[in-house]
């Protein structure tokens, strides 16, 4: 209650490092030791006031001095702590001081914030008499205004509920596939289970999740959806959903908000998050209640409105939407907001007690973008960056670290090894080290060096990844040479290839998560992979389409086995430059590499200059890939050129004539080398398929993503040419989409007669 009614002044996100939980539960019990007997620790309080009831448990109360205090431990200057924390903390010590008052019948009591230092073990007192009467007044205050807001939020839920029973499908009705889908997720959140739901493009995946999960939410007593999506572009499909179900029933008052990075919300770049820096962080909290109401009461907050609002209030439209998190019935964002290691979502839902809905959407990605998460690397280059300037008082311990670091290769003579442990000299020379860097920012908190503190949240990502290692994950060093010196440097990385234990705590702090994609075949891969529950429910929902639609042809005469590169460029290039003769218009053609790829299309401009080309490029920005995009056109012509698993192989739709076929140039394996060799060892040695599961199952689940792009409706046509004879296998067409009808063998047209034809369409 107080953190709501009682938080006034900056927003100040400086670093200062604070005790751990544990630290902290042992400082209160060091401070109730040093009190006399007869002192009261830990005594639970509780009032009713209307109808609401506040209750908690205040630290200690010395019944011979009448006196009640509130421990708070902290590293450091006391000075340093920011004057709303000060505030808060004697608003929730006035809070409990009314609470004892009116159970013990007293007139007046002392308060005292008893301030504990970690490091020194020494206390600091505020302390300062008060009558019950001012107490109570203070009390009645906090109750009234945060009994405003509940009374609201109460109003909300019920009218929110009632609308939800009611909410019609937005659309006039089902698509073919979307009413299986909507029911398997509607069931799966009754039951309590997870979903892992493979359904095709084209039946309106967003809004058959979205719909059934929302009218579970009445029924189901859910607090809040969570739609997280890999891409920009998957939020904005959501939110389109969310506009459109929302249009279908204009009077009902869901909540719906969109979490962007701190980076692309930030309204001042060039400074910091405190009051001293940012004028949206400076008076924050005494500006956030308005700019909340507002807030609430626009409903719909995407980005550009939340900014519109955050602007109106002055306030920082990143942190707004943090808080506002709360006060929302649907969050739309990216997936590290509820999987990551720290998880915002996550930790209010554990904390708060919710019961949430959570939809995944493009789930594959997931497999990936959670091994990111849990992995860490450290590299040797940037700690004697380091040690060159870092303050003199933290030399020792970085020289220790960089020597047990060196140590620790020194034996390594191949440029790669998987190690089975963490040797303990150097765990314990960068535990020493963090613990050192940790006294440096308590002694010194002015001093903010940037390189030292990118260092340390490494150094503490990986130590506490460290702590969890186990068969998940691999622990690895490679060697690197440095840009200048004489001696090896190396990377060392705690690489995460199983997420699953770090996720299952994820899936059950949801009443039913849905992870839903076109391509998550095997499903028992990404089972094992992600960690979901025993009780999870698959599906495969029908496609909406006809294998006539789509030629799926295997071109087995050609190899693109990493030896057979070089000869298969003339052909690839032949097999394009004849397809398009015998049918003209717009096609994309995927490789493994840029360098495979670029080496196509200079022979197909060389060769077939008639024929309009472009290309993909490394690191294309925005506005560079919307105009790869643009080129197909309706009615259009040509080939684009792209990598298997980059921008343009998933999430690009291309209806009607806009894409009429695409070339796959290769299995999309992951590259065979020595770490991605260790990863199939262990995911041998865990679940015993280790080639599937390190290279077949990732490589093909991309395969079909990419030629998922040439059918988007139950009109379109099209073809796809799988370019490599290791498509012809059994164990490869057992993954590639029902649907399909797969034509063994594609026959080369006895004519090569594009050129005339080319140059006639080309003119067009
Ligand atoms: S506007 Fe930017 S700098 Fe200011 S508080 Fe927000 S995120 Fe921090």
């Amino acid at each position: 209650m107080c953190e709501f009614t009682a938080k006034r002044g900056d927003l100040d996100l400086r670093f200062t490092p604070a005790p751990t939980a544990q630290e902290g539960i042992a400082g209160h019990a060091v401070v109730a030791g040093r009190r006399p007997m007869g002192y009261e620790s830990e005594i639970m309080l509780s009032a009713e006031y209307k109808h609401l009831l506040v209750r908690g448990r205040a630290d200690g109360y010395d019944p011979a001095l009448n006196r009640l205090e509130e421990v708070k431990t902290h590293r450091g200057d006391l000075d340093r702590m920011p004057a709303n924390h000060r505030f808060l903390h004697w608003a929730q010590l006035k809070v409990y001081g009314w609470l004892l008052c009116q159970e013990r019948g007293l007139q007046e009591v002392h308060l005292a914030l008893v301030y504990f230092d970690i490091g020194t073990q020494k206390e600091t007192e505020l302390s300062e008499p008060y009558a019950a009467a001012d107490l109570r007044a203070f009390f009645e205050e906090q109750c009234e205004c945060f009994l405003a807001w509940s009374s609201q939020e109460l109003e909300h839920r019920a009218l929110r509920d009632a609308a939800l029973t009611e909410l019609p499908f937005p659309h006039s009705g089902f698509r073919p596939g979307q009413r299986q889908l909507a029911a398997a997720v509607y069931r799966a959140a009754s039951e309590g289970r997870c979903l892992l739901a493979q359904a095709p493009t084209g039946i309106g995946k967003t809004v058959g999740t979205l719909f059934p999960m929302l009218k579970a939410c009445p029924s189901q007593k859910l607090d809040k959806v969570f739609y997280l999506s890999a891409k920009t572009s998957g939020r904005g499909l959501a939110l389109d959903a969310l506009a459109r179900i929302g249009e279908s029933a204009p009077a009902m008052p869901l909540r719906i908000l969109e979490l962007t990075a701190r980076d692309k919300a930030c309204e001042h770049p060039d400074k910091a998050c405190h009051g001293e820096s940012c004028p949206l962080a400076q008076g924050f909290y005494d500006r956030l209640p308005m700019a909340r109401q507002s807030a609430v009461d626009a409903r719909f907050l995407d980005k550009n409105r939340l900014r519109e609002v955050a602007a109106a209030h002055q306030v920082c439209p990143y942190y707004l939407a943090q808080d506002l998190a709360r006060w929302s019935d649907v969050v739309v964002g990216d997936y590290n907001y509820y999987f990551d290691a720290t998880a915002m979502l996550h930790g209010m839902t554990v904390s708060n007690q919710w019961q949430i809905g959570v939809l995944v959407d493009e789930a594959h990605n997931l497999v990936d973008r959670a091994r990111k998460m849990y992995s860490a690397e450290l590299d040797q280059a940037t700690l004697q960056q380091l040690r060159s300037h870092a303050p003199a008082i933290l030399k020792k311990s970085l020289d220790r670290l960089n020597r047990q670091w060196s140590a620790l290769h020194k034996e390594q003579t191949e440029p790669y090894r998987v190690y089975a442990d963490m040797p303990d000299k150097f765990s314990s020379a960068l535990q020493q080290a963090i613990t050192d860097i940790t006294e440096y920012f308590i002694e010194h908190p002015a001093e903010v060096d940037h390189a030292l503190q990118r260092f340390y949240f490494d150094a503490l990502h990986f130590s506490r990844l460290l702590e969890a290692f186990d068969k998940h994950s691999l622990f690895d060093i490679a060697k690197t040479s440095p840009a200048v010196g004489p001696t090896d440097n190396s990377l060392l990385c705690l690489r995460n290839i199983i997420p699953a234990p770090f996720l299952d705590a994820r899936f059950s702090a949801s009443r039913s998560t849905t992870l839903f994609s076109a391509t998550l075949s095997p499903w028992y891969f990404y089972s094992d992979m992600l960690g979901m529950p025993a009780s999870t429910v698959c599906i495969d929902v029908d496609a909406p389409f006809k294998a006539e639609q789509l030629s799926v042809q295997i071109v087995s005469r050609i190899s693109t086995r990493y030896q057979h590169r070089e000869q298969s460029v003339a052909p690839i290039a032949s097999l394009i430059a004849d397809r398009y003769a015998e049918h003209p218009g717009n096609y994309l053609a995927f490789f493994s590499s840029f360098d495979y790829m670029q080496k196509v299309a200079d022979l197909m401009r060389q060769e077939h200059p008639g024929i309009p080309i472009w290309s993909q490029e490394r690191q294309m920005q925005e506005i560079e890939k919307e105009a790869f995009l643009a080129r197909f056109a309706p009615g259009g012509i040509g080939i684009g050129f792209a990598v298997l698993g980059g921008a343009f192989a998933e999430g690009v739709d291309l209806p009607g004539d806009r894409l009429v076929g695409a070339f796959i140039a290769t299995l999309g394996l992951p590259q065979y080398n020595p770490v991605n060799e260790q990863v199939r060892k262990r995911m041998d040695a865990v679940f015993g398929s280790g080639y599937d599961y390190a290279y077949l199952y990732p490589g093909i689940q991309k395969v079909v993503q990419a030629a998922g792009r040439v059918i988007r409706t139950p009109t379109d046509r099209g073809v796809v040419f799988l370019i490599d004879d290791r498509f012809g296998r059994g164990e490869v067409q057992e993954l590639l989409p029902a649907w399909w009808k797969v034509e063994k063998e594609h026959r080369k047209p006895a004519t090569a007669g594009y050129s005339a034809k080319v140059s006639a369409t080309a003119d067009i």
